[in-house]
């Protein structure tokens, strides 16, 4: 890859590690672990993943309040509405929130609103997209295209360092193939790969790997053999009534007790689990309808 002038290994002498708040980064000894729904659909329902997740701990939550559909007549996500329920979670609990951008027109309220910036598969090779995301002082992570060779995928992230922004998150999420049992293959050794070949932090996200969810425990496992340095990972409080990708989703228990099972696979390589420092909320546990 020759032209990976600044995502290569070889153009600096340690891993980077990249800060998702002042108490999280990911890229160290540490796992950072995202958990969330695929789209915020309330208050309500952000308040039961947050205050379920704090205890596992995650030290991350995700929500998409713009969603890439593959129908122009399922749900879009919430908008700026949405925005505005994973500040008041951001803020609440004091957790990074992680939410996906689709367009340049979007990036100035979602950088506004939320700590982590995702860049979807199908918007993997959006170069003006890219460009626009290297003027943004805020981590982003990158999804590998739905059938993206490990050379796009890291030149996409080349198209981000070289417009200026150098925190960048690789995020493996499966690839297309011709078996429908899964709904993508999750490639494992592309994480060992990209690891090799840059210095930048590397995902895994087994859920949109997996498309089922009694597939994600393990192969999220594997992805911490494997070496990923953090999980974006599907959960919702009523998994089966997910208003999108609801086969995928973790309950919220099932999701806490992945995250104790980590812990071993993460001590045999070396790596670790850090608690969640932010203070908890003063609330009561709200009632999710
Ligand atoms: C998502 O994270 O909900 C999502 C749409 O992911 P991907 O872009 O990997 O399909
Ligand atoms: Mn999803």
């Amino acid at each position: 890859m020759k032209d990976a002038k600044l995502t290569a290994k070889t153009q600096q002498q340690t891993r980077s590690q990249i800060a998702l708040s002042d108490t999280v980064t990911i890229g160290g000894r540490d796992l950072v672990i995202v958990g969330g729904p695929c789209a915020v659909e309330s208050l309500a329902q952000m308040e039961a993943v947050a205050e379920a997740l704090a205890v596992a701990p995650v030290q991350g939550i995700r929500g998409g309040v713009y969603k890439p559909r593959t129908s122009p007549y399922a749900f879009q996500g919430m908008g700026q509405e949405g925005l505005e329920i994973l500040d008041t979670i951001r803020r609440r609990y004091q957790v990074p929130v992680v939410t996906e951008v689709m367009a340049i027109a979007q990036i100035e309220a979602v950088a506004a609103h939320a700590d982590v910036l995702q860049i979807g598969s199908r918007n993997m090779q959006n170069f003006d997209l890219l460009k626009a995301l290297g003027t943004v002082d805020k981590p982003v992570i990158l999804k590998r295209g739905l059938a993206a060779t490990l050379e796009e995928f890291v030149m996409a992230a080349e198209y981000i360092l070289s417009h200026g922004n150098s925190q960048v998150i690789l995020c493996e999420r499966g690839i297309r193939s011709f078996d429908p049992y899964t709904r993508n293959v999750l490639d494992l050794g592309a994480v060992v790969a990209l690891k090799q070949i840059t210095h930048l932090p590397v995902m895994v996200d087994p859920s949109h790997a997996a498309g089922k969810r009694e597939l994600v425990a393990d192969l999220a496992r594997g992805a911490v053999a494997c070496g990923a340095d953090g999980l974006l990972i599907e959960c919702h409080p009523e998994p089966e009534k997910s208003v999108s990708d609801a086969r995928q989703a973790l309950s919220l228990e099932d999701m806490v007790d992945l995250v104790h099972s980590l812990r071993p696979v993460a001590a045999a390589v070396g790596r670790g689990i850090a608690a969640v420092t932010a203070s908890q909320p003063s609330l009561t546990i709200p009632q999710y309808v």
